[in-house]
């Protein structure tokens, strides 16, 4: 439905609640953590937290691209802080996180592209917690294999890589991208042995039914288990504007013919987000 003044109901955002939610808040307050979760006020957090999975960035939260849906700021990005993957690690010990998404922003400026920091983070946070699992959404490093082989090696239990959109609005939407680049990514990591492989789309940026089912299906052939649809929100009126909202029906529609090509895990409604549901993906 085209976009009016009025958010649909489906998109109202739910306040999050729950006894975990209130403990694990109150300990990122107090220890002043940091996570995805609250900066972005994602509205999944009562539900997330609840189930004890949390969304970390590290490497500093400037980016080097300048993606056109994204909230990150660009420039200059910060000094790599060497003590970062220990502190992540303490972070996830003090909430007991099950299951911790780590993402990043692109570090173009660093010849390993972040990937040393990626590799470290990961053994830390195994050291601290044996117990949880890991999704890592990783950068392209620039199709750079030296760099994800690193990441491939750290083992972690889920590595994905999100397209965010359609091949013809590629361009648009993340610009110093390529869709071709980003699914070469993840094929190139599924055929090194990693267990599971993700991918995520964001729609209502103007893309057509049948390119997103092209995408579904360039996803299936580049071997990915798990896939993520949700629908795209602008941070603030400097970003990327809304096209439509999707609707639910037409969300239902994306699941089921992206079932019929084969992946683990479809998770496709508006609120969705790539670490949404994350736990589920590691089986
Ligand atoms: Fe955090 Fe991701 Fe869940 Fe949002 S969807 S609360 S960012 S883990
Ligand atoms: Fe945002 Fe990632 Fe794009 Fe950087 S590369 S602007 S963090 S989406």
């Amino acid at each position: 439905i085209p976009v009016g003044n009025k958010k649909p109901d489906w998109l109202r955002v739910k306040l999050p609640v729950g006894k975990k939610y209130t403990e694990l808040r109150g300990l990122v307050d107090k220890y002043k953590l940091n996570t995805i979760c609250t900066s972005g006020s994602c509205p999944n957090m009562g539900e997330c937290w609840g189930d004890g999975t949390a969304t970390f960035m590290i490497l500093g939260n400037i980016c080097t691209r300048s993606c056109g849906f994204c909230g990150v700021k660009t420039g200059k990005p910060e000094t790599v802080e060497w003590d970062e993957p220990e502190k992540v690690a303490r972070s996830i010990k003090i909430m007991s996180i099950e299951h911790a998404v780590i993402t990043s922003v692109d570090r173009d400026d660093l010849k390993d592209g972040g990937s040393i920091i990626w590799a470290e983070t990961i053994a830390a946070i195994r050291r601290a917690n044996p117990n949880t699992t890991m999704e890592t959404l990783i950068p392209d490093f620039q199709g750079d294999t030296k760099n994800i082989d690193r990441l491939i090696a750290a083992a972690p239990e889920v590595i994905s890589h999100n397209i965010e959109t359609v091949r013809r609005l590629t361009r648009e939407v993340r610009i110093q991208a390529q869709y071709d680049r980003s699914l070469e990514v993840l094929r190139y990591i599924k055929a090194q042995g990693q267990r599971r492989t993700k991918s995520g789309i964001m729609l209502g940026l103007g893309e057509k039914k049948e390119e997103v089912f092209e995408s579904l299906r360039d996803l299936a052939n580049a071997n990915v288990d798990v896939v993520t649809l949700g629908q795209y929100l602008q941070p603030s009126k400097k970003h990327l504007p809304v096209k439509e909202y999707i609707t639910p029906e037409l969300f239902k529609e994306y699941e089921v013919y992206a079932k019929s090509l084969g992946f683990k895990h479809v998770e496709s409604s508006a609120l969705v987000r790539s670490s949404y549901h994350a736990k589920k993906h590691v089986n």
